[in-house]
């Protein structure tokens, strides 16, 4: 199989942020069927939804090439997570996590399973994603809105703006 093209999120609010981020991109070099091939600067940001007070999360974006199917790259991304303490047993919808790993796109494949929907459905509103994106990728066209990268930040910056203004 020819590799694909991969965008993965990765975020963290829990623990030693910044070793299970670097931890993860090390589990993911060392994985035969990932070629990871850039990683963005970590970006420090509110956490949003779930419950109150939850600590502020690290979260990147990394590019790979991959020849796994999208379901077997979403169960190695979760077998990763485990690895470095993740429990979702035990947590709440939106809460601390040591280690979150999202797939984000999977070249132009579409995948809408019980398991897996690609690309990620909430990416295009969330700037923790976006920003991280943008310092790898400000040209990329997203295909939910079909605007680049680094359009769709200066967007959802000045909406952040406007609802500062008016609070
Ligand atoms: P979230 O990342 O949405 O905050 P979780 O990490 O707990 O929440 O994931 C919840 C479920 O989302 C997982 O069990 C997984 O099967 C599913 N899921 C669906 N699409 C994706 C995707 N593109 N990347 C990662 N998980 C996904
Ligand atoms: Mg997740």
């Amino acid at each position: 199989m020819t590799a694909v093209a991969v965008w993965i999120a990765l975020g963290s609010n829990l623990g030693d942020r910044r070793a299970q981020l670097e931890g993860g991109v090390e589990a993911l070099r060392a994985a035969d069927e990932v070629d990871v091939l850039a990683v963005s600067p970590w970006f420090e940001t509110r956490a949003e939804g779930g419950p109150s007070e939850q600590p502020d999360f690290l979260n990147g974006v990394l590019s790979a090439r991959t020849t796994l199917a999208p379901e077997d790259l979403l169960w190695l991304l979760q077998r990763i997570e485990t690895q470095f303490g993740r429990e979702r047993a035990r947590e709440l919808p939106n809460g601390p996590r040591t280690l979150d790993l999202d797939l984000l796109l999977y070249g132009e494949r579409v995948v809408a399973g019980p398991e897996l929907v690609v690309p990620h459905p909430r990416m295009e509103q969330r700037l923790f994603v976006l920003e991280p994106l943008c310092a790898l990728a400000p040209e990329l066209v997203l295909p939910g809105c079909g605007r680049t990268v680094r359009a769709r930040v200066a967007e959802l910056q000045a909406e952040l703006r406007t609802e500062g203004g008016r609070a």
